[in-house]
């Protein structure tokens, strides 16, 4: 089992970083706001009360996410462990999943406030395979994205308003988990401004 938990501030690259590692691990990416955008677009009962925190910029309740969780890692594909994006953010949340799995690692990826607004402001994604891109520093390639009918995707909440009240949230609620994680030597920090490739090739070494 190797259970990876992805840090960072909104926009630090966690999603992209994923996505690549995805490929090198094996293991699938469980991304809990995708899985809350799902529960949203799909009306359910957890999308509609999740809806009104993430238009907010604020955090889903701990017991929703973690009830997500629960149900996610008993999929077929989390056998041999998972990658958790954007999960765990909040010193509740880290408690329960280690009663849920044992967390092999925690890869923080590092990048300066001042850097998240230009990050999240020009984010777009493809609304069919996912795959996520920036206006200025990861355009779509010519080749396109994974799949060959690329839709242009631009999410709600990635807005100016909006990332001030996210990065006061992680700074608030989710910041003090790395030193959780530090304390119990799982921590391993890496430079995330910086070309996209070199903060890959990084994550990589740490897990071997
Ligand atoms: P997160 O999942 O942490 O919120 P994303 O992976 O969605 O972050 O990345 C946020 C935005 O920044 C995306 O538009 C992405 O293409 C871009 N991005 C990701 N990594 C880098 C990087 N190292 N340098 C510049 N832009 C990046
Ligand atoms: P980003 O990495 O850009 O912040 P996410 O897609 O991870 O974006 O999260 C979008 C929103 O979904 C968050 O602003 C928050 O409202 C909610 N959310 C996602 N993951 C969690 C979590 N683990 N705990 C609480 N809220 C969450």
């Amino acid at each position: 089992m190797l259970n990876i938990v992805l840090f960072g501030p909104p926009g630090a690259g966690k999603g992209t970083q994923a996505q690549r590692m995805t490929d090198a691990t094996g293991l699938p990416q469980v991304s809990t706001g995708d899985m809350l955008r799902a529960a949203v677009k799909a009306q359910t009962e957890v999308g509609l009360e999740a809806k009104k925190y993430m238009d907010a910029g604020a955090l889903v309740p701990d017991q929703v996410i973690i009830d997500l969780i629960k149900e996610r890692v008993k999929h077929a594909d989390a056998q041999n462990g998972v990658m958790f994006d954007g999960f765990p953010r909040t010193v509740p949340q880290a408690e329960a999943l280690a009663e849920i799995v044992e967390v092999s690692i925690v890869l923080a990826i590092d990048v300066p406030d001042e850097r998240i607004v230009e990050r999240i402001c020009g984010r777009y994604s493809c609304g069919n395979c996912g795959d996520v891109f920036h206006d200025t520093f990861n355009p779509l390639p010519k080749a396109g994205c994974g799949c060959s009918t690329f839709l242009e995707k631009r999410r709600a909440d990635d807005n100016e308003e909006t990332v001030t009240a996210r990065l006061e949230a992680y700074h608030r609620q989710t910041s003090p988990l790395a030193d959780y994680y530090q304390n119990a030597g799982l921590l391993t920090v890496v430079d995330g401004d910086r070309d996209i490739d070199l903060i890959t090739e990084d994550l990589l070494k740490a897990l071997n």
